[in-house]
Formats: C-alpha cells, structure tokens, sequence
C-alpha cells in the first residue's frame, strides 16, 4: 500500500509532465453498481449502529439505503454478501498536507504531481477518501483538483487552501518555496494574499500564527484580522494553527472558522469555550501530531503491524528502527514538553465534547515524515477515543462532521441515498472496538472498488 505508485516510477513522471489528464484516465476504473448486503451500518451521523442494512452503489452514488433483512437487488448490480461485516463512510481528513515529503526529505523538490498521486493513492488504500491539503502548496494543487473533478482519478479526493499565511521569519518553519507561502508583513499586504488565493477557489484559507514555543516573532493580530476580513468579504473561510489558548480566544474574538489544532498550553477557559459553542467554529484536536514526536521512540507493538509497516516509507521505516532514533528523541528536551502538550491536548479535547462545541477531525500528515498518511488517521481515531469520545462519535466526527466544516454534506460523509459512494468495509466492528477501523475488507471511492492490492 505505501508503495502504491511506484510502479514505473519514470513513465509515469513523464506521461504527467507530458498529459495530467491521460494518466488520470489510465490509472481509474469505472464505477459499478454493488449491493453491500446485510451489513452492520455505521452512517457517519453519529446515531448507533443498524443491523441488517444493505447499501445500493450505482454511478458513483449512494442509490438506496435499506434496512432489515429484505434482500435487493437491482439489475446488473453485483451483490455482495457481507454478513458480519461492518461498513463505514469513507474517513475525510480535514487537516493534511499534500507534496511536501519524500522518504524522510521535506524540501519543495517533492512537491511534484507524481509525489502527490502517491500520497494521495496512500490515503485512498487506506479509506481516506478526501483530504484537504491546509497550505504549502504550489498552483499546481489546483490544477490537480480540477482534474479529480472532471473524473479523472486517482487517490484520495483533494480539497485545498493553497499557499496560505505565515509570518515574516516566523511560522511556519518548514522549507517550501517563496511559491508555496504568504508572509505579509503588513494588512494591506494580507488582504492583497487572500485576493490572490481567492482567484484559484481555495476550499479554505490557512494562517499560522503562534511564536513556535517562544522562537519565532507572533502573526500581529492587525493581520490575521485583515485577513479574516478579507476572507469573509470573499465568502471564504479561514482555518488557523494554533497552540496557545490566548490566540485562539483572540482569533475566535476576530471571527476565525476554524482551529486547526488543539490548544496545547493549558486547559481550555470556560470564555472559549462558549465561543467555540456560540460561534460554531470547528475545532480539530490532531492529536496525532503531538504524538508523533515521540510515541515511535517507545515502540507500541502496533509498529509491528502489516498496517503500519506498509505506510512506512523504505527510509523511514530505516530512521524509526534504528536506536540512534530512539535516542535521540529520548534526548531532546522538547520531548517532555511535547508528552505534557499531549495531556493538555487530551484533557481539552474532553472539555470541547462535553461542551457540544462542534469537533472536526484531522492530523497534519503529510507536513513531515514522521505524520504518516492514512495510517494517521485511524490511529488519530482511537486517540479520540482515548480522550473519552465513543467509537460512533470518532467516526462522526471524521466523517458527517467534517464534510459540514469543509462545506461538503451534500457530497460526502454520510451513508445515505444520494451521496458520493465514499465508504469502508470493516472485517469487525469498531463501535465496540475503535481500532478494527484498520481491519479493512473494501473500500469504496465515488463508486469505484479500490484496488489494494497494487504494489
Ligand atoms: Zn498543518
């Protein structure tokens, strides 16, 4: 699965230089028409389980829920009898990134179409049928995503906020070209970036504004206030990064849409969250993220794992086992202080669900090698759990809750007539289990039957 496009690396980086649009049609395959019968359905609505449930694929789209016993099965349809099976919709990753690493490089040399194919090809193999590419990117993002929408696969579906927004010498501190970033240093500058993305039809627009844990200089509020502005005066909306509490208050304040982070300095403040409730702004804990800065040092036997194993990248996989890797993270001294962000992360995520605020699901993978696409989220899922929402609720907010922050419920999220074919086939059931998520059957992209097997 980790590998899935490798195959003819260099043809294929040449029929991408030569056509984008052939080697699309090459790789996809024509939707069918599938009778999922008798399945336990999960529909990403966040209401329990149905027994006995069938689901009708035709065109690409959800044709018919039924439930009960009663058998259906429509002319042509291939029937597939999935008794003991449990079926999920298609997982959306509302905070990734797209193009920015290869193996364990991150430079703005990997940001190629062939690099995103693969990456996106990795997150559709494992039920991660959309994903929204939060800043860094080239123009070239929109030149892809317009492609997917003509129906030219293959992958994952991309959802983009372009460049995005970061800082003068500030955040964020990544390598991407000057073609991959704003950083206005002034608002009028600010206003004049968002207009510019705002050409291209960005599906969001990304600011960072913290200081990196002191480091680096703060987004002045004058800014992110202008570009919020702008935004809204667009009809776009904006997503920030954030860890302290005090930017988000101040960004909620400013009319912000979504957070993008969890806050990680200190327990959310009875203020925010009524904010965060009365405002409707989608908050995505990306717990994951925290993890990953130190959860491989421990070796979880989950590293073991087919699943994870085929996310890993040859040198990766190298890097993770090695003991020097061990000890360097060991060794950092912001490990400790990652480990405490994670409980924050954790105890905060619990506060924003008891207070009915809405929770939208995403992980940075993508922004650097050890944020492992489609692996990350289904390990992002039992963490949720872990921070005390129920299985059904994790899903939830993966699916029907994030298609609502990205402006997506008439397409995607839901198992019901009508929608986007987008969903998974579980060999057991994570209602009782949040990580037989990865005991993956099939999976169902617009209809067309992913093929998993591809090496
Ligand atoms: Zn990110």
């Amino acid at each position: 699965m980790g590998v899935s496009l490798l195959v003819k690396p260099l043809s294929l980086a040449i029929l991408i230089l030569a056509s984008l649009p052939a080697i699309f049609g090459q790789t996809s395959s024509p939707a069918g028409s599938y009778v999922l019968q008798n399945v336990r359905l999960i529909d990403g609505t966040g209401r329990p389980p149905i027994d006995h449930a069938s689901v009708v694929i035709r065109s690409g789209k959800i044709a018919q829920v039924v439930s009960g016993r009663s058998a259906v099965k429509p002319e042509g349809a291939q029937v597939l009898n999935l008794s003991g099976k449990t079926v999920i919709p298609g997982l959306i990753n509302g905070h990734g990134h797209l193009g920015l690493v290869q193996g364990t490089s991150v430079s703005p040399s990997n940001y190629t179409g062939l690099n995103i194919m693969r990456e996106l090809m990795q997150y559709e193999s494992y039920g991660i049928t959309t994903v929204i590419s939060l800043g860094l990117n080239k123009d070239l993002i929109y030149k892809l995503r317009s492609e997917q929408e003509k129906g030219n696969e293959p992958g994952a579906t991309i959802l983009t906020a372009g460049r995005g927004i970061g800082v003068p010498d500030g955040m964020p501190p990544v390598k991407v070209g000057s073609d991959q970033l704003y950083r206005p240093a002034t608002p009028e500058q600010a206003r004049a970036a968002v207009r510019e993305m705002a050409t291209h039809s960005p599906d969001l627009i990304k600011i960072w504004v913290d200081d990196s844990m002191g480091k680096l200089p703060k987004m002045n509020p004058a800014v992110y206030s202008a570009v919020i502005d702008e935004a809204h005066h667009l009809n776009l909306r904006v997503a920030a990064h954030v860890f302290y509490l005090e930017d988000a208050k101040r960004l909620l304040q400013a009319g912000i849409d979504v957070l993008a982070h969890s806050v990680r300095d200190q327990e959310l403040d009875a203020d925010t969250l009524s904010l965060l409730k009365s405002k409707q702004v989608y908050y995505i804990p990306t717990l994951q993220l925290e993890e990953s800065f130190y959860i491989y040092a421990d070796h979880p036997d989950w590293m073991n794992s087919p699943f994870f194993k085929n996310a890993l990248s040859g040198p990766l996989e190298k890097e993770l086992d090695a003991a020097s890797y061990k000890n360097k993270v060991e060794q950092d001294p912001a490990t400790q202080a990652h480990r405490k962000a994670m409980q924050v992360a954790m105890a905060n995520l619990k506060k924003v669900h008891d207070a009915t605020a809405p929770i939208g699901f995403g992980t940075d993978s993508g922004a650097n090698p050890y944020r492992i696409p489609g692996w990350a989220e289904h390990r992002e899922l039992q963490l949720l759990v872990q921070a005390g929402l129920t299985p059904v609720e994790a899903i939830h907010c993966a699916t029907q809750a994030n298609a609502q922050m990205l402006h997506l419920e008439e397409k995607t999220g839901m198992i019901k007539a009508g929608k986007q074919a987008d969903l998974i086939v579980l060999d057991a059931d994570p209602s009782t289990d949040i990580s037989n998520t990865e005991k993956i059957a099939m999976i169902f992209h617009n209809g067309r039957r992913v093929d998993r097997e591809k090496k």
